[in-house]
């Protein structure tokens, strides 16, 4: 996207009712948590989720203007939605995403999130903050520089570290996110977990998702109850659970790490999911809102905000897509996942 594009003011489209059972599925679950990726491109070519060939080509240029990224996350709030979190692709690619930012955050009242490679960090976090961002999750899925290279196939962890450092000095809440694939990285579980202790951090261990052509094997997979245990064996230490958060702040089980105010989570996809607690809906850089990480059909509001569709056509059209949404991700029915591209489309 060019530098030189003019500041536009976002333009507003008429409030839609807000109404007061908020937005729920087909199975009565609050959705209450909105994830927008802003673009499909990335910088990074991290080995769990770009195809080994070809990927960074097909990324598609975002087909959602900021003004209509805006107006999208608006008739989702408008219906209840009350987080918003930005993602992609890498979404610090987007030269307009303070735009962005400043768009959506009165409408969650600062309720703005990011999740970002980091390497475009240090120069935009003041910004982003100046322009209602609240907290940024940093993928980070190795603390030493050979593996770092070897799993995003860049050598970035300095820059990366800079953007953390950056984060934190502008006021965002920071977290990191570790993906932890066998053979790769689970080597860097325990300097992960070194790094959240000695900076007062939360890391979050996720464990590595199937999609589409990221090359998912059992093998590689590690599941979150081996991570815990590499961790506390690692750090000679008990670690203590904090009781379980509101879904507002997402499905990882928290552990303290001892005399530090740093934590590690794990997010247990696959071998405990968290479906029947599911808050969270994906609007994609296409403009189609997806009600599920592995299943449903997209639905398109893009071609209906085109042809000015009204705010209750598209208050329609989100409600209808979510009575669709799945029990449960197709997995635990010994099913494969439905793709419908790849985590950098869908937005991780
Ligand atoms: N580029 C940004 C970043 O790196 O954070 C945002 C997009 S990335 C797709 C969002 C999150 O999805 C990251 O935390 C990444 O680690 C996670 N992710 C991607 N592929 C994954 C997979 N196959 N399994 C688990 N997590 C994955």
């Amino acid at each position: 996207m060019p530098s030189s594009l003019p500041m536009l003011p976002i333009s507003q489209p008429p409030r839609m009712l807000r109404l007061k059972d908020g937005l729920q599925d087909g199975l009565g679950r609050n959705i209450t948590y909105l994830r927008v990726s802003v673009t499909e491109q990335c910088n990074l070519a991290c080995v769990y989720c770009r195809p080994r060939t070809g990927a960074l080509e097909r990324a598609e240029a975002p087909a959602l203007s900021r003004n209509e990224t805006v107006q999208l996350v608006q008739a989702f709030t408008s219906l209840g939605i009350r987080k918003v979190r930005l993602t992609g692709g890498e979404p610090l690619l987007r030269r307009d995403l303070e735009t962005i930012v400043a768009g959506i955050s009165p409408e969650v009242e600062g309720r703005v999130h990011l999740t970002t490679n980091g390497l475009h960090l240090a120069k935009r976090a003041r910004g982003l903050r100046d322009a209602g961002l609240c907290g940024v999750n940093v993928s980070l899925d190795a603390a030493e520089r050979g593996a770092f290279e070897r799993l995003t196939r860049k050598d970035g962890l300095a820059r990366v570290l800079a953007g953390l450092e950056a984060a934190r000095a502008a006021g965002l809440k920071a977290k990191l996110n570790a993906v932890v694939l066998r053979g790769w990285n689970e080597d860097q579980i325990v300097p992960l977990a070194r790094l959240a202790q000695a900076e007062g951090l939360q890391v979050r261990f996720i464990e590595f998702m199937p999609y589409q052509g990221n090359g998912w094997g059992k093998d590689q997979f590690v599941p979150a109850d081996e991570i815990l245990r590499t961790v506390r064996e690692g750090l000679g230490a008990s670690l203590e659970e904090e009781p379980v958060a509101g879904l507002e702040e997402g499905p990882a089980r928290i552990f303290r790490l001892p005399g530090s105010e740093g934590k590690v989570g794990v997010i247990s996809t696959l071998s405990a999911d968290f479906c029947d607690r599911c808050n969270r809906v994906r609007l994609t850089s296409r403009g189609e809102l997806k009600a599920c990480l592995f299943g449903g059909h997209p639905v398109d509001l893009l071609e209906p905000l085109r042809n000015h569709a009204s705010p209750e056509d598209l208050a329609r059209l989100i409600r209808q897509a979510l009575t669709d949404k799945l029990d449960c991700h197709p997995m635990r029915r010994g099913e494969d996942p439905q793709f419908a591209g790849g985590m950098w489309q869908v937005g991780g």
